[in-house]
C-alpha cells in the first residue's frame, strides 16, 4: 500500500515547539491546552503566519527512536508519503532534517496546500492528519485517521480518531 502521513500534529511536534517559544520568548504561563485553543487563534493573522515560516521551529524537534523504528518497519511493507502545507520557503529545512534522521522515503516529500489532489495522484491508500478538514476534503479517496489533538477533539468522533501513528500498527504491520 502506498501510506501517507502529515507532518506537523502527525510526525513532527511543530505545535510543541510554537508552544516552547512562546513561553520562552514571550513569556507565556499557560497550558499547550489553553495555548491552541484559544490563545493561538487570538494572535493577528501576520503573527500567526509568521510562525510558519520560522525555519528553526521545524528542526527544534528531535524525531523519538521509536518513531523512525516505526516508520522503518512501515516501510518495509509499503511506500511512505510525507504530505505537508508547510510553504515552500521551508522545503530545504524540511527536506534536510528528513535526510539527517533517515526518514525512510524522505524522497516522497510533498508540500501542498491540496492534499487531496496529492492523495489522488500518489494513489494514497492510507493517510494520517491532526486537521479535520484535511480529511474531509480527501473524502472516500482514501482511508483516513485523525490524530486527536486539543484543536480537533469537539468534532473527533466523526473521524477514525487515533491517539498516535503507534495506534496503526496493527493496521500497517503483518507482525507486530
Ligand atoms: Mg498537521
Amino acid at each position: 500500500m502506498n501510506v501517507g502521513f502529515d507532518l506537523d500534529g502527525v510526525l513532527y511536534d511543530w505545535h510543541r515547539a510554537v508552544y516552547n517559544d512562546c513561553v520562552s520568548h514571550e513569556d507565556y504561563e499557560g497550558s499547550f491546552r489553553e495555548f491552541w485553543t484559544g490563545y493561538f487563534q487570538s494572535f493577528p493573522r501576520n503573527k500567526q503566519k509568521n510562525f510558519c515560516y520560522r525555519d528553526p521551529l521545524y528542526s527544534s524537534q528531535i524525531p523519538s527512536k521509536k518513531l523512525l523504528k516505526f516508520l522503518d518497519s512501515v516501510a518495509k511493507e509499503h511506500e511512505i508519503f510525507y504530505v505537508t502545507a508547510r510553504s515552500d520557503e521551508c522545503y530545504l529545512t524540511t527536506k534536510f532534517y528528513m535526510e539527517r534522521y533517515n526518514f525512510p522515503y524522505s524522497y516522497n516529500l510533498v508540500l501542498a496546500k491540496d492534499k487531496a489532489t496529492i492523495i489522488k495522484l500518489h494513489r494514497i491508500d492510507i493517510f494520517i492528519d491532526d486537521f479535520p478538514s484535511n480529511l474531509d476534503e480527501i473524502g472516500s479517496s482514501a482511508t483516513t485517521f485523525l490524530i486527536k489533538k486539543p484543536w480537533n477533539e469537539e468534532v473527533m468522533d466523526n473521524y477514525n480518531t487515533i491517539l498516535s501513528v503507534f495506534d496503526l500498527e496493527g493496521v500497517l504491520l503483518s507482525e507486530h
